[in-house]
């Protein structure tokens, strides 16, 4: 068995590479190569956390394991994060044990490759105004990943904590962009680009504040009952998402649809926009993606960091 430690992640795997790992998994999942297992996440009653696992399968590249962890809120007056993950890789042909490999930086390597992926194929033609709402862990690396794919002049952001607004200061200063520090109602209108990531379980984004042309990623969003957008927006909106099943039961799409505002046949995979077997953007309208984070994106990165220390010579194995 391979093991690849948390602390060993960073060199290993950079943003392209996991822009990479997860195009091509939303592809493989389009076209019925790959499968996500039903998700289990529960409230444990402890420490306030929510343990679970996302698993699947792609049978194209024969990804096949697990992520296990969750969301400790408390982690961050330890000095942590709090997202906790590690992800087991599974020999496809065997079943053994393949890989131990820590998840955390993987987590939000891979959830920004989402949004970024999202931005690459809906964003508006000419758009140059990033929004970011929330300023959280992952707000960064949503940031960084959205400047690789968009060519954007400055980034405005909202926080609900607005003393925490500097991660988003800063990040638009490392990757050379102005920042400002906007109310909602101004982000929706001069956005073109929208990033939600908050942990929030009351809508923030409201449909009047958004015109449009605007692409809208739905990050925040990955348990029942969490809401960023305010239903009306979502049916407003032409909707993509990383799995459909995940999307209207855990995403961003499951208050529109608890509305019956919108149905099922209304969202299309991401995937199938990649492969091109269905139209992205089409015009001046607002394109919503609701990036719900499936277990095959895990499965993705983590395959890929193992093979980067197999290839580098720094896999570190054990007898199991
Ligand atoms: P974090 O704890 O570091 O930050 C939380 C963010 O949510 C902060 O910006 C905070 O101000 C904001 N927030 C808290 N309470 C709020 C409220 N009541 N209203 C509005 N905003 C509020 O968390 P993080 O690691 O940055 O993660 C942010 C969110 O993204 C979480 O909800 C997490 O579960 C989710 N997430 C989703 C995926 C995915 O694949 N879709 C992956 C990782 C994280």
């Amino acid at each position: 068995m391979i093991i690849v430690p948390e602390k060993d992640i960073a060199g290993l795997i950079d943003r392209a590479e996991s822009f990479d790992a997860v195009e091509a998994v939303f592809a493989a999942m389009a076209a019925g190569d790959a499968y996500n297992f039903p998700v289990i996440r529960e409230a444990i009653g402890h420490a306030d956390a929510l343990y679970g696992f996302k698993s699947g399968f792609d049978r194209k590249s024969l990804a096949l394991g697990l992520k296990s962890g969750g969301y400790w809120p408390g982690n961050e007056a330890r000095g942590l994060t709090n997202h906790q993950s590690t992800v087991v890789l599974f020999d496809a042909d065997t079943g053994r044990v393949r890989a131990l490999v820590g998840g955390n930086l993987l987590t939000a390597l891979r959830t920004a490759a989402a949004s970024a992926v999202s931005i690459k194929y809906l964003a508006p033609r000419g758009a140059r105004v990033l929004g970011m709402i929330g300023a959280g862990h992952q707000s960064a690396f949503q940031m960084r990943a959205a400047a690789d794919v968009g060519d954007f002049e400055r980034v405005i952001g909202w926080n609900h904590n607005p003393e925490r607004i500097g991660r988003l200061e800063e990040t638009a200063a490392e990757i050379g962009l102005p920042f400002e520090q906007v109310p909602l109602e101004r982000l929706g209108e001069e956005a073109d680009v929208i990033i939600s990531i908050a942990s929030a379980f009351a809508p923030l984004l409201m449909d009047a504040h958004v015109k449009g042309p605007t692409h809208i990623a739905c990050m925040g969003t990955d348990t029942s009952g969490k809401q960023e957008v305010e239903a009306a927006l979502v049916a407003r909106a032409r909707l993509f998402t990383d799995e459909i099943a995940q999307s209207i039961s855990i995403g961003e799409c499951q208050h529109a649809i608890a509305e019956g505002l919108v149905s099922e046949s209304d969202i299309t995979e991401i995937g199938a926009v990649i492969n091109g077997t269905r139209p992205g953007r089409t015009g001046d309208e607002i394109t919503l993606f609701d990036g719900t984070g499936v277990g095959l994106q895990d499965l993705a990165v983590a395959s890929r960091v193992v093979e980067l220390a197999q290839a580098k010579g720094v896999a570190m194995e054990v007898d199991f």
